[in-house]
């Protein structure tokens, strides 16, 4: 999954974490998947059509998407968190560790069996990425309810409190058909920087709508 992962990040930011936090928190074990298979810890292999929604054949990623390590990273994330931004209490922790495992959970439907559940264990997936017509309304649908509710739950602050979260959305939405429907990359390390480049992108301008929106007093 690609910007669907950013639905529970919004519908859960605004309060008590910002937007920003929200980004890098569901894309966490993606950020670290991009230097893992650059250092060769971990492999992709580019495989023209190997699902009906893009090209990885993603074969070995035991330490950023094996259930175990999810877990760990999402603890671990959950923590730092508590140590870095003191002001979100510890259920703000807990929603950021939450944020990160949600991303395993959404891969584990679309993705093939490719996500082991610990080292060497069984590997699961769903596959939605094999019908890719409801893979993309899958992304679209939880992108758009999320933001959606950020932005009831948030005010403008001004003019850019509606045009920064417009063209976050338009460069997500164009990422997301290039992914579905561009070609493939050219190689693993292609499509590494291409992700940690669109998870960089989208947290700077998440941190600009942040600036832009303040939340709602009840
Ligand atoms: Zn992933």
């Amino acid at each position: 999954m690609f910007i669907g992962h950013y639905g529970p990040a919004a519908g859960f930011a605004g309060g008590r974490i910002k937007l920003w936090h929200g980004f890098i928190a569901v894309q966490f074990l993606d950020i670290l998947w991009a230097p893992a298979v650059l250092l060769g810890v971990e492999h992709v292999r580019i495989v023209e059509g190997y699902t009906a929604s893009n090209h990885f054949d993603l074969y070995h990623m035991p330490y950023t998407h094996s259930l175990l390590m999810a877990i760990v990273w999402s603890v671990v994330a959950g923590g730092a968190y508590r140590v870095l931004w003191r002001r979100a209490g510890m259920l703000g922790a807990l929603l950021i560790g939450s944020l990160v495992f949600s991303h395993w959970v959404l891969d584990f439907f679309m993705h093939k069996p490719d996500l082991a559940l610990w080292f060497g264990g069984p590997k699961v997936g769903l596959s939605l990425w094999d019908n890719r017509p409801l893979a993309v309304g899958m992304e679209f649908t939880l992108v758009i309810a999320g933001l959606g509710y950020y932005l009831t739950r948030t005010q403008s602050k001004g003019v850019f409190g509606l045009v920064a979260p417009a063209i976050l959305f338009a460069l997500m939405a164009l990422a997301q058909i290039f992914g579905n429907f561009g070609p493939p990359p050219a190689d693993a390390a292609q499509a590494a920087y291409s992700a940690i480049t669109a998870y960089i992108v989208f947290a700077a301008l998440a941190a600009w709508v942040d600036a832009t929106r303040l939340p709602k007093s009840r």
